[in-house]
């Protein structure tokens, strides 16, 4: 704390993201990174965009990664947002879509109408923007099952977001029941912002992503990143697609800030990423395969495995193993495993553990099931 902080400074409460070791060799499985390489090509495109033309600001449009990502989709570049990871294009969303307190007519926010929504078991930082954004909002319980409810969402609020499929809990809901959200929040002229950071990971009939919806829906915003899906977190680079009306508006928040958010190294390596579909499918149709022998096999130890449609799985130790979810984690640790454990209610007990390699993944389970064989063995004490 400093005496020169401002007042809104003083009242932030940041975002923890997941820990990076810097000094000991861990197996990571704790930031969703995708264990395998970027394409060859994205390196290649990076190394001829290392030039002196860095002397040069990039493009500020990000046009040719946009125009990659209509190709590749099938819509109109002015359909195409570009942000510095996903994170900022989401924190660019809640300033553009959301209403802040100062911002809305009563003095106080009206509970059905001005409040933003979304689940309790979520993405953590979306409170995070909200209260870096001054807008209220009501967080809604899922189900004792994780799954979650639409109804709550299909009432009065003042706009939607949440993940799909929903972190950490992997979960997913069909693209009927987005279509049934976005209906309800276009008639309170209102956004729905879908977050599919995880989408590339779906595989289960009806849940995919809600693209198809943004012709029909001119209130709805989908956020994608390279982070997970292209191997590129180091690169900064995720985008949203939606009706232009939506992508001005993030246009207009972004240019009151920071004109130049992507930088040509950035811009070189995502549009090559885009281009390069064939790829990622073909690694990503391994993490899949990896997710469903991981699910299998540490439900053959006794784990409670959420139905994940990620990268991750959200799991919670055998009750008769004499670990809780903190312990377990720094049994892993210990281990030299790094998962990721959120001291939250309701899920304290679980463990969010990100798809590496096979080998890796081997090594982890051999690892839970010697810290799980320990606890028994010393009489679970
Ligand atoms: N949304 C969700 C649900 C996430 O889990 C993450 C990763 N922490 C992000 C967005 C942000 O990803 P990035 O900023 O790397 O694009």
């Amino acid at each position: 704390m400093s005496d020169y902080w401002s007042a809104r400074t003083r009242k932030l409460e940041p975002y923890i993201p997941g820990e990076q070791p810097g000094d000991r060799k861990f197996i990571k499985l704790n930031t969703n990174e995708n264990p395998y390489p970027p394409s060859p090509l994205v390196i290649e495109a990076i190394q001829k965009a290392a030039s002196d033309t860095l002397r040069l600001y990039p493009d500020p449009t990000c046009r040719f990664f946009r125009e990659a990502v209509a190709a590749r989709y099938g819509v109109n570049a002015s359909r195409v947002f570009a942000g510095n990871g996903s994170d900022e294009v989401l924190a660019f969303a809640f300033a553009a879509f959301f209403n802040s307190k100062d911002t809305l007519c009563e003095t106080s926010p009206v509970p059905g109408r001005d409040l933003l929504l979304f689940p309790d078991i979520s993405y953590s930082f979306y409170p995070v923007y909200a209260d870096l954004w001054n807008i209220p909002y009501r967080t809604v319980p899922l189900r004792d099952d994780f799954s979650m409810d639409i109804e709550p969402y299909l009432g009065e609020s003042g706009g939607i977001i949440f993940p799909n499929p929903n972190a950490p809990t992997g979960m997913a809901i069909s693209v009927e029941k987005l279509k049934m959200i976005a209906g309800a929040a276009r008639r309170n002229k209102r956004v729905l912002v879908v977050d599919e950071a995880y989408i590339a990971f779906a595989d289960e009939d009806g849940i995919s992503t809600a693209l198809p919806l943004i012709d029909e829906f001119s209130n709805l915003l989908i956020v994608r990143t390279l982070s997970k899906e292209a191997s590129l977190a180091g690169l900064r680079v995720g985008f949203a697609l939606g009706a232009e009306g939506l992508i001005e508006g993030l246009c207009r928040v972004r240019d009151s800030f920071n004109s130049y958010t992507l930088d040509r190294l950035a811009l070189a390596g995502a549009e090559a990423a885009i281009k390069d579909a064939s790829y990622y499918d073909g690694i990503n149709r391994r993490i899949i395969a990896s997710r469903k022998r991981v699910s299998a096999a540490l439900g053959a130890l006794g784990f409670t495995v959420l139905p994940s449609q990620t990268n991750f799985v959200f799991a919670a130790p055998p009750a008769g193993c004499g670990k809780n979810g903190q312990e377990f984690f720094s049994a892993l640790r210990d281990r030299g495993i790094l998962v990721r454990h959120f001291s939250k209610p309701r899920i304290t007990n679980y463990l969010r553990i990100s798809i590496g390699t096979d080998k890796e993944m081997d090594t982890l389970i051999d690892a839970c099931r010697a810290i799980i064989n320990n606890g028994q063995a010393s009489g679970n004490k």
